[in-house]
């Protein structure tokens, strides 16, 4: 399940990082090091009442979730979570939303957990 919005803020994300590679090939002549930056994923700052799905835009609080379940738009509500105690870093991906070749399975791919009760 993999959101639109999400990719692209992610990819937003990405080209925000004008020090690395879009693409992750450094073929350039010049210096061999190894990149060594941790990336990870921008915190969410909404999360729907009903499916869980995480938005970024703050334009998107209060209002119906953009989710297609099924062919139906969720009837959820975009609730804001805007407050640091909101989310947790997930530690099985350490935030990147990736495990290995895949998307992290307990965060499905978001990098942050809601963890408010
Ligand atoms: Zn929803
Ligand atoms: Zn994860």
């Amino acid at each position: 399940m993999l959101k639109e919005t999400d990719v692209s803020s992610w990819q937003f994300f990405l080209e925000s990082r004008s020090d690395l590679d879009a693409d992750g090939t450094s073929k350039e002549a010049g210096s061999p090091e190894p990149i060594s930056i941790r990336m990870w994923r921008p915190k969410p700052i909404a999360v729907c009442t009903r499916c869980g799905a995480v938005s970024y835009n703050a334009n998107l609080i209060n209002g119906q979730c953009a989710q297609l379940i099924a062919g139906k738009r969720c009837v959820g509500v975009n609730g804001s979570a805007l407050n640091a105690d909101d989310w947790k870093q997930c530690t099985a991906c350490a935030g990147s939303g990736n495990r290995g070749a895949g998307r992290c399975g307990p965060c499905d791919g978001v990098g942050w957990l809601y963890v408010r009760r």
